[in-house]
């Protein structure tokens, strides 16, 4: 875990006093650890960015796609929320869709995948379970999660036939 970071000046936008998403990704992959896969920025802060036809819409997360950087904020959870469960619930979810997308998921159509496009709404959130079947799936490709779990098996068999 990286210390606290102070937010970067040049995020902010000063119309609306929050900060703008796409720089504090790009501040993020600077600093990001060459020995760092990737890296999920956590901030209390409202951020935004330009989507659904407005110049400054205020978001809860974004992402490079495959760039290994996301940002996820507490702040609109926290302020749409109605209780500590339902936010846990919303914040994890949140930062699995986002750390996601940094892996290099896109959105997908399955209304129960944590990787729904949320269309500017926080309510899609509750009717999300986990990762789809194809998501996982492509996740794997991706990554080849199961050859790298196969590869690890061989070593440890390999390793423990040495003792016999
Ligand atoms: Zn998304
Ligand atoms: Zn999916």
């Amino acid at each position: 875990m990286l210390a606290e970071q102070p937010m970067p000046p040049q995020a902010f936008y000063t119309p609306r006093g929050r900060w703008r998403a796409e720089k504090l990704l790009t501040y993020l992959k600077k600093i990001k650890p060459p020995n760092a896969d990737f890296i999920i920025g956590i901030t209390d802060e409202d951020i935004s960015t330009t989507a659904h036809g407005y110049e400054d819409w205020g978001i809860l997360g974004q992402a490079f796609v495959g760039g290994q950087v996301c940002i996820c904020s507490t702040h609109r959870i926290r302020i749409k929320s109605h209780n500590e469960y339902q936010y846990n619930r919303r914040w994890e979810k949140l930062v699995l869709h986002e750390f996601a997308h940094a892996m290099g998921l896109s959105h997908c159509t399955n209304r129960q995948c944590i990787m729904r496009d949320a269309q500017g709404t926080i309510n899609t959130l509750d009717e999300e379970e986990t990762l789809c079947s194809s998501c996982t799936a492509l996740l794997e490709q991706y990554y080849s999660i199961t050859q790298c779990r196969k590869q690890r098996t061989a070593e440890i068999t390999a390793q423990n036939n040495k003792y016999h």
